[in-house]
């Protein structure tokens, strides 16, 4: 089978690293880079130490509003899918790239395969949402994660066929693994010996908590007042607003800000991170997996089960909210929420029973 994938951003950068070598055994994949990061440090870094393919097409589509940037990648998208003729058309997650992706391979009837499907935060206000909502009712085949993903599909009554495969990201967790304690611990060597369990780990990056001067200086307090040191690599768009809103100064005196980090050494600091403080959809249940609490920096989660289980509370901003999430020990149990790391060849297997 010929199978496009389209990728853009950098959790599909991890993603496709845990499908596209399986899936290039046996078929002939076209992996498709919209350009949405164009950033290497988060798109080429996963090529380089996950082993994601390097994508044979670039379009180099980044910047202006979500709605004009999507419309840009539709316009690219399709002549390409005329030219390629693909068999299936593969994306993952909610962002633009997923959106444009499904949507031309709906029009032009190529079958849909979405991976990581079923996902709700049920706040229509993130464009993540309208994204996964609008792809889950184009695709034919669904994917998703975990049952509770499913059961949303189907109280949803989706057109496509679902099937539970597993979390394609925590596949990548459990085969790096190793190599990301040795990457964790060159880290906290060389900024000068921090120790395993003093710091907690941050990202920030979503929209709404970055693109106004009253969140972002929010989210400044919440991290400088939390009692413990927070180590943030800084993401492009945060960078941007920080200067833009004239925090940058600020943020650098009382946080250690770090460049956007590889996969091995993020992935490694956070093994020995007391907490994790994040606004990312990926990073909560990667801190599941690692048995580092959660924080989360939002109102609303898609990834409901890590709630469930008590290792992630959601505390929007809200200074004494952390303060009193970071100062719970989370339960002795942590089910198997998310896979046995073997989630990318049920996706390779389901992808063929379209073929
Ligand atoms: N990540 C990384 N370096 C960093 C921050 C995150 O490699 O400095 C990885 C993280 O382990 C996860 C993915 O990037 O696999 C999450 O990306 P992001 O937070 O951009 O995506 P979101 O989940 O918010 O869409």
């Amino acid at each position: 089978m010929r199978i496009v994938t389209v990728i853009g951003n950098r959790p599909q950068f991890v993603k496709a690293a845990a499908v596209s070598p399986l899936l290039r055994e046996r078929h002939d994949e076209v992996l498709v880079h919209t350009g949405q990061h164009h950033d290497d440090a988060l798109s080429q870094v996963f090529v380089d130490q996950l082993g994601a393919p390097q994508p044979e097409h670039q379009l180099h589509i980044h910047g202006g509003t979500n709605t004009a940037q999507t419309g840009r990648m539709i316009a690219a998208l399709e002549p390409l899918f005329d030219e390629l003729q693909p068999d299936a058309v593969l994306v993952y997650g909610d962002t633009n790239s997923t959106l444009a992706g499904g949507l031309v391979a709906a029009q032009q009837r190529i079958p849909l395969v979405h991976v990581e499907a079923g996902l709700r935060s049920f706040d229509r206000a993130m464009p993540e949402e309208l994204n996964r909502v609008l792809v889950d009712h184009a695709a034919d085949l669904l994917l998703p994660p975990t049952e509770v993903a499913a059961a949303q599909l189907r109280k949803e009554s989706v057109a496509g066929r679902i099937e539970v495969v597993g979390d394609v990201m925590i596949d990548v967790a459990h085969r790096t693994r190793p190599a990301a304690l040795e990457a964790g611990k060159r880290m906290l060597a060389s900024m000068g010996g921090l120790t395993p369990g003093s710091y907690a780990l941050c990202t920030l990056h979503r929209a709404g908590n970055v693109d106004t001067p009253e969140r972002l200086t929010a989210a400044l307090d919440l991290l400088t007042g939390i009692g413990v040191p927070v180590l943030l690599p800084v993401h492009p768009r945060t960078e941007a607003r920080l200067k833009e809103f004239g925090l940058a100064d600020r943020a650098a005196a009382e946080l250690t800000l770090l460049p956007p980090l590889g996969y091995l050494e993020f992935s490694g600091l956070l093994a020995s991170a007391t907490a994790m403080l994040t606004d990312s959809g990926g990073v909560q249940k990667e801190a599941y997996v690692a048995g580092v609490p959660c924080i989360t920096l939002r109102d609303t989660t898609e990834w409901t089960e890590t709630i469930t289980a008590g290792w992630n509370t959601l505390v929007d901003l809200n200074l004494q909210a952390a303060k009193a999430a970071l100062a719970t020990t989370p339960p002795t149990a942590r089910p198997d929420l998310y896979g046995d790391g073997h989630a990318a060849e049920r996706v390779v297997a389901a992808v063929e029973s379209l073929g």
